[in-house]
């Protein structure tokens, strides 16, 4: 039975925090590999127009090719309308019976789990790990990982994984601002963004 890590985002772009972590849980937890997921238009990053897809998987796909258990699925992208995690989820069972599926998210993403779609069926078909940074105040999560245990009877895993204070967000502004990105992603998506004008007007 083979062990796959669901690594989902928007990667607008990818960045070595995502690459770092997602790296930590397959090796802690002996993956076979970890499937990297671009979001196709998530719900709740609607205040933002996002990077247009074929941008977003491009770069996904650059900053794993190095990386021989890394693969990169475009699921989500095809898709049209807003795409939910236990949608993707539930296709990656069908396709993938005989897998258990371990669903890395950042640990502030974890608090809101319970409120996603579907929730209660998602704990039942995959594992779920929370990455937390060294220094991250943990007491919040620890309070909802217990409630999640009591209520659902599934046991949330943890990780924590070496503390990359890299966004997103602060990549795509230094890029609007002329600042440098260089050592805050591999050089191919620094390169891959200049070359098509991506965040210019972030
Ligand atoms: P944005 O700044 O646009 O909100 P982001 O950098 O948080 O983006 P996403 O693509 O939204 O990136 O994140 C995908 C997943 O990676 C989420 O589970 C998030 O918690 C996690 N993540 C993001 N940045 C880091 C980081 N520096 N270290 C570890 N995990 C991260």
């Amino acid at each position: 039975m083979s062990k796959i890590g669901i690594m989902g985002g928007t990667f607008d772009p990818i960045h070595y925090g995502h690459l770092v972590t997602a790296e930590a849980v397959r090796d802690e937890f002996n993956l076979d590999k970890v499937i990297f997921v671009p979001a196709g238009n998530p719900p709740h990053k609607k205040a933002r127009k996002v990077t247009a897809g074929q941008h977003r998987y491009m770069m996904t796909i650059l900053a794993t090719i190095s990386n021989p258990k890394f693969e990169v699925s475009t699921i989500e992208l095809t898709k049209k309308g807003y795409t939910y995690t236990i949608d993707t989820m539930r296709e990656f069972k069908e396709m993938l019976p005989d897998s258990t599926f371990y669903f890395i998210t950042g640990a502030d993403a974890v608090l809101e789990i319970l409120k996603w779609k579907d929730s209660e069926e998602l704990l039942k078909i995959c594992e779920f790990v929370a990455a937390t940074r060294p220094g991250f105040d943990i007491s919040e999560l620890e309070k909802e990982l217990d409630f999640i245990k009591e209520k659902h009877n599934k046991i949330i895993y943890k990780l924590e994984v070496p503390s990359l204070a890299i966004s997103s967000t602060d990549i795509r502004r230094r890029v609007s601002e002329g600042r440098s990105i260089k050592y805050l992603l591999p050089e191919p998506v620094e390169r891959y963004i200049y070359k098509n004008g991506l965040y210019k007007d972030n």
